[in-house]
Order: C-alpha cells, then structure tokens, then sequence
C-alpha cells in the first residue's frame, strides 16, 4: 500500500485494505516452517503534525504452521499492532550509505509513503520462534515415530523385555 504524502493530515484519516504478501513464501529459511496467505489484512490511521508523519495500525491473516515437533500442518491466526513515525529524510539529497537504523529514526523521501515493506518486515517480526500445532504438542518418538499426541510409544514394546534377560544368558552358558 502506497500512501501519498500530499493525503497525510492532521485530522487522522483511516484506511483498511489487503497487503499482498504472497511473496514471503519464497523466502527459503521459512518455507519449511510457515505458509503466508496471500493477503493480511491491515488498518491503519495516518495522520502527520508538520513535517512528521505518524501511522498506527494492526494486521491479520491465517497462516499455516508446520510443526516443529509432531511435524503436521495447523492453522493459526496471527495479528499485530503496530505504530511507527517518519520524519523528512535530512540525507536524502546526500550520502544513501549512512546506515539509517543506527540512528533510531525512520525517514521517508519523495512523494509517498510505501507502507508494504514494513507491514512484511512486521509480519515476519509477529511469527512465533518455533511453529508449534499446540503449547504442549508431545512431538513424534525419536526411536519409533510415534506420535505421542495420539499414540503410545511402542519402543518399549518392541525391545526385549528385560526380565527375560537372565534366562537368555542362562542359555548361552550351557
Ligand atoms: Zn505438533
Ligand atoms: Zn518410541
């Protein structure tokens, strides 16, 4: 979404629409874990005093998780609020290579405001550490693949059972 600069005053105006960001699905280090839909929803309130220009809003959208632990795919709803201020880029005319994050600041240039790369950066800031399907998911067994959400393991079945133990010894002495 594109704000003109030109439309930001200072009574607050309010806009809602869809942010495409289908295209954090090809972001590698996250196919494994996330599938993005391929719009969230965002509202924002914009509004500017003087030169400063203020955006506060919230995003939501339904992703898909693959769990870390159980390895199957869930469902989840992720939303975030946020608010953020710009001020007239001073550097815009001169050196770009000053690393602007340092300084604390966000600056904006030119005519208009592109709010889609922080609405993406946002989303990605909101997306749990671990995809997880539930708080206590209990994961597969490392030696039978269980899954122990609905399953016992069956390791303990599988091996011999160790009361038997001597009698086997018992043989190979013989
Ligand atoms: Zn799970
Ligand atoms: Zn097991």
């Amino acid at each position: 979404m594109i704000i003109l600069v030109d439309q930001i005053t200072e009574s607050p105006k309010k806009i809602r629409f869809g942010e495409s960001i289908g295209q954090l699905n090809q972001a590698t280090d996250l196919v494994r874990d996330y599938r993005f839909p391929d719009f969230m929803d965002v509202d924002v309130v914009f509004y500017r005093s003087g030169r400063e220009l203020f955006f506060e809003g919230s995003f939501r959208g339904r992703l898909e998780g693959n769990c870390g632990r159980c390895l199957k795919s869930y469902s989840f709803a992720l939303q975030k609020n946020f608010s953020f201020a710009l001020t007239p880029d001073p550097f815009s005319a001169r050196s770009k290579e000053l690393n602007r994050d340092e300084m604390g600041l966000s600056f904006y240039a030119g005519q208009e405001v592109d709010l889609s790369p922080f609405i993406r950066e946002q989303v990605l800031l909101a997306l749990p550490t671990r995809p997880l399907c539930k708080e206590g998911c209990r994961g597969l067994c490392a030696g039978c693949g269980a899954d122990l959400n609905l399953e016992p393991c069956r390791c303990a079945a599988a091996a011999v059972d160790p009361r038997m133990a001597p009698f086997r010894n018992l043989k190979l002495n013989r």
